[in-house]
């Protein structure tokens, strides 16, 4: 792979080993359709370090064996890839970046990322807003990037917004990120002017320790993408902006109460459809809804019917990511049992105690968050959730085994 920028303009070009179908760091098969994208509201002048490592997350699934930059990057960004991916990067040369003071936050309004902004109230945001790309048309119209960047606007945090069509350069399974941490290219461009020394994702337990989302549904210490010891986390920190989960030890029943008893409240928004408000009828909306009804513990209030593949979604037999807090819900939904999401209780024996341990903060989440942020994260933590104790931390440890 040979990558070039051009002011804050990504071109890529495959080597003969690479390959137009790669996998992400979280084994998704991913299709290259495109290989320019452009950044905007980011400096052009970088570190060498930080170009490197947002090139890198966005051409790492379809890279195989080298990847050869436009200026050289230090031996440790050099190493990182090497020891991470198996990758040959050159050409090396020049210090490594100095890590900074700043801890900023990659924001995107859902709950996961408001709750982590709670625990850092003065810290600045870092919003990425999906653009158009000039030569890719836009199948999926009905997401509505500006308005969940007005509504970062309307937080009163201080904010950078980063622009880019780098999400359309994935033909399949659709526009997106072609790893997690592409969302964070635009921050890492930021990172001298902003002087970061950390950056905070609102990733919680699932996606950090039960392997989550679309990937192994098994409890991961070692996850690749999210573990500070993993080939990502050694990457950014090998950057001088090492990766910080300030929710990674607890559920997103949890993220959900600390978003909605937040200053912040007024801004969540994890529907990605809705322009007025929340559309209510998407898979998001649904799940999410699932949650709140749990934390709130009131019945669920949807215009959705069993018979939408939104609802089914969830109605199907486990293992599945996200199935914490189906049996969360059923635990404490009131009327469960005569809703829409009935079915499902075939499939869990549900208790308010079997599902304590989604209330409460896994402790070696705390012990990763590099200094100086691990103590008010776990003040806060110990304060608004309280630690699990062993047994609930064996919840975890033993998850899809
Ligand atoms: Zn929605």
């Amino acid at each position: 792979m040979k990558v070039a920028w051009d002011g804050a303009e990504l071109a890529f070009r495959l080597d003969p080993e690479d390959e137009i179908t790669g996998r992400a760091a979280d084994e998704h098969p991913v299709k290259l359709r495109t290989s320019t994208c452009a950044f905007g509201g980011v400096p052009d002048d970088a570190h060498p370090d930080l170009f490197a490592v947002a090139a890198w997350s966005v051409v790492a699934p379809w890279t195989r064996r080298r990847i050869t930059f436009d200026r050289p990057v230090s031996a440790e960004v050099a190493q990182a890839l090497h020891d991470g991916w198996g990758i040959e990067a050159g050409p090396v040369g020049g210090p490594p970046r100095t890590q900074g003071r700043t801890l900023a936050i990659s924001y995107s309004g859902g709950a996961d990322s408001v709750a982590a902004a709670a625990i850092f109230p003065e810290a600045p945001f870092v919003h990425f807003r999906r653009v158009p790309h000039p030569r890719v048309p836009n199948r999926w119209t009905h997401y509505r990037s500006d308005v969940l960047a007005d509504l970062a606007k309307k937080t009163g945090r201080e904010l950078t917004t980063v622009t880019s069509d780098l999400e359309f350069t994935l033909a399949e399974p659709r526009p997106g990120y072609p790893e997690h941490h592409a969302v964070a290219a635009g921050a890492l461009l930021l990172a001298d002017r902003m002087d970061l020394g950390g950056l905070a994702f609102g990733y919680e337990l699932g996606s950090r320790w039960l392997g989550g989302d679309r990937y192994l549904l098994r409890f991961t210490p070692d996850n690749p993408m999210w573990a500070p010891h993993g080939a990502w986390g050694r990457l950014f920190a090998a950057a001088g902006v090492p990766i910080v989960l300030p929710v990674g030890g607890v559920s997103e029943a949890v993220t959900m109460r600390l978003a909605l008893g937040s200053p912040l409240r007024a801004q969540v928004r994890w529907c990605l459809q809705g322009a007025d408000g929340p559309c209510r009828t998407c898979g998001k909306c649904f799940y999410k809804e699932i949650i709140q009804a749990a934390v709130e513990r009131r019945p669920l209030d949807t215009p959705l019917t069993a018979d939408r593949a939104v609802v089914r979604k969830w109605l199907r037999k486990p293992p599945y990511g996200g199935m914490e807090m189906i049996e969360y819900g059923l635990a404490r939904i009131p009327g469960v049992e005569s809703s829409i999401l009935a079915g499902a209780l075939d499939y869990f024996d549900a208790t308010e105690e079997s599902t304590s341990w989604l209330e409460h903060c896994y402790p070696p989440a705390l012990a990763e968050i590099p200094e100086p942020w691990r103590e008010p994260a776990s003040a806060f933590m110990a304060e608004n959730a309280g630690l699990m104790t062993p047994g609930e931390a064996r919840r975890v440890e033993e998850w899809g085994s």
